[in-house]
């Protein structure tokens, strides 16, 4: 499975700093590993314009469960789809916390992108108290079954999952190649008995203060197979070394 490293800019980078980002990324990037882009949704089409040339993704950070319609503020997969692009992160973290985001509400979010064609890039993780009253997997499971109850039949490439543990989420604290790759274990026999003959090919990203000097170790691990970045990938050359790009 080639390794893919989804690059979350949050709510960060005015126009001219997309431009300058895609222009330091895009001539040094040898698609040594996958490389998916998701800024501010205003400028989706401006980075998916700058990276088509070397098949650099772009896509959004959240995304509407409905197509049409009276829902002011929101965007639709069917017009993302129309734009070009490729993904949507849906139930991110910050998402579930400011915004009320719940594994249901994802559900819907995850059954329209599929059938317009459009990747669930889906988040999924357990917050530090969670993880120190032993609850990670049942968090973790139920936030999977919840949020993929509606799938239907999918290929592989149809659905990313990404574990990111609210813990090491902008702090600083990555879980510990060991920590991460227990959870992305659980994750694939979870993804297995849900999708038989497909569980085992889905993609399981980790996420949380991934860094150059971290990533390798990660990557290494059986079941990770690539990162969602925040912090790390608002610089070029950074971004660059976690695609393997030095
Ligand atoms: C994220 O926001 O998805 C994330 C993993 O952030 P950071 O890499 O900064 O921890």
């Amino acid at each position: 499975m080639n390794k893919l490293l989804v690059a979350n800019w949050k709510m960060n980078n005015v126009v001219l700093d997309c431009v300058r980002f895609m222009e330091e990324f895009v001539p040094k990037f040898t698609a040594k590993r996958e490389a998916w882009v998701a800024p501010q949704a205003l400028h989706f089409n401006l980075v998916r314009h700058m990276g088509e040339q070397k098949d650099i993704k772009a896509g959004v950070q959240n995304v509407s469960h409905e197509l049409f319609g009276a829902f002011t503020g929101e965007t639709s997969p069917k017009s993302l789809r129309a734009m070009g692009g490729h993904f949507a992160i849906i139930g991110h973290s910050e998402r579930r916390q400011f915004f009320g985001e719940t594994s249901k509400t994802c559900s819907l979010k995850i059954r329209t992108c599929i059938r317009e064609g459009i990747v669930p890039v889906y988040c999924v993780g357990e917050t530090l108290a969670e993880r120190e009253s032993k609850q990670t997997m049942s968090i973790v499971g139920d936030q999977l079954l919840q949020g993929l109850n509606d799938v239907g039949s999918i290929n592989p490439e149809n659905l990313v999952i990404a574990y990111e543990p609210v813990w090491a989420i902008g702090t600083g604290k990555t879980a510990s190649p060991a920590q991460a790759q227990e959870v992305h274990a659980f994750i694939r026999t979870v993804l297995k008995e849900k999708f038989p003959g497909i569980g085992a090919k889905i993609r399981i990203l980790y996420g949380g203060s991934v860094k150059p000097d971290n990533v390798e170790e990660l990557l290494s691990q059986k079941d990770i197979d690539g990162g969602l970045v925040g912090g790390a990938s608002l610089k070029a050359k950074d971004f660059l070394a976690l695609c393997g790009d030095k």
